[in-house]
């Protein structure tokens, strides 16, 4: 019997049909190869980006191991101001953000999942640095960190990267997320991803790894097979905040959860997306907007494998259908390791 299932945060109704049956190897796709063409990320074509932002040397005068720089094509342009306007029943403003690269390597054949956790922790302490520079434009309300891998999932190019896009409105998922945390804390004085995390470390069925840091779970209600959430065990609502030992802790567990899902599912596509706390500056008229967000948001990560298309149903009602119990998926995720140790 398939089951509906509804994600406490967001809100959000699934149809877990697993009927289907299907396992990792039924979901037809191409793996993600990476080519061997030079490209504009590539050390020695940096004149064909814009100029860097941000980079981080061993040294001055050294190379760049993680280099920023602005998106060529951005989504939203950096200059300008917001000019809300109300056209009849429309609301318009410019499009002002920030559409920034994060290239992740200078080695254009490097994978996330091979990294050395060194080269990974330079990767999440240049978000760190990047995100809170963005928080002191006041026109920005939010950062969102994404990583799209493999043409599927939207990657142009196959040089390691990351994106970061901050924009002038709050997403409406990331303020249905914010707000639920908000009421839970508002009703309980305990943050709801706090209490989720500890409810999937006793449950256990759906936990895919935990270390001293951080805990990787098959979300209750996934939408989309394989899908992954990573929190931080420490409460804390911002990932600038997250100390050195967190962001070592962090790059293994990445390497760790990217490594079961390349080979669980020969290497699919995916986006992961980090989801950290908004610019909490005090809003007019609203001065304790973000009076508990301390308290009441937990930073996380989100990992979709890009194997399921989505249909009428899904793009008609909001409501997914997935194929593949959270419970099973954590089930492949947890012997993939098992094997790749073995052999
Ligand atoms: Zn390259
Ligand atoms: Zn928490």
């Amino acid at each position: 019997m398939p089951q509906l299932r509804k994600d406490p945060i967001v809100d959000r109704w699934v149809i877990i049909a697993t009927e289907r049956g299907r396992r990792p190897s039924d979901f037809a796709h191409d793996p993600v190869r990476v080519d061997d063409r030079s490209c504009p990320f590539c050390p020695g074509n940096e004149h064909m980006t814009p100029d860097e932002v941000f980079a981080v040397r061993d040294g001055d005068g050294a190379p760049w191991s993680v280099r920023v720089v602005p998106n060529k094509f951005p989504a939203l342009e950096i200059e300008g101001g917001l000019d809300r306007e109300g056209v009849g029943m429309f609301d318009q403003m410019n499009g002002v953000g920030a559409h920034e690269v994060v290239i992740e390597s200078p080695d254009h054949q490097a994978e996330l999942c091979e990294m050395p956790a060194e080269q990974i922790v330079k990767v999440l302490t240049t978000f760190q640095h990047r995100v809170e520079d963005l928080r002191g434009d006041p026109r920005f309300r939010h950062t969102v960190i994404f990583r799209n891998y493999g043409s599927v999932a939207g990657a142009s190019l196959s040089h390691p990267h990351s994106q970061l896009i901050a924009l002038p409105i709050m997403p409406q998922l990331v303020r249905a997320k914010l707000q639920a945390a908000r009421e839970h804390y508002a009703h309980k004085e305990r943050c709801i991803f706090c209490d989720l995390i500890k409810q999937e470390l006793d449950f256990g069925d759906r936990l895919v790894a935990a270390t001293d840091y951080f805990v990787t779970v098959s979300p209750f209600a996934s939408r989309f097979p394989f899908e992954l959430a990573v929190y931080p065990r420490r409460h804390c609502h911002d990932i600038v905040l997250a100390t050195e030992e967190e962001t070592w802790a962090l790059a293994h567990t990445l390497i760790d959860i990217l490594g079961r899902m390349k080979s669980t599912l020969d290497n699919p596509a995916y986006n992961m997306i980090i989801q950290t706390s908004p610019s909490i500056r005090p809003r007019p008229g609203r001065p304790d907007y973000w009076g508990t967000i301390e308290m009441d948001y937990h930073w996380h990560i989100e990992i979709f494998p890009r194997l399921t298309k989505m249909a009428g149903f899904e793009w008609g009602t909001g409501f997914y259908i997935n194929p593949v119990a959270p419970e099973e998926a954590t089930q492949h995720l947890r012997n993939s390791r098992r094997q790749a140790v073995a052999s």
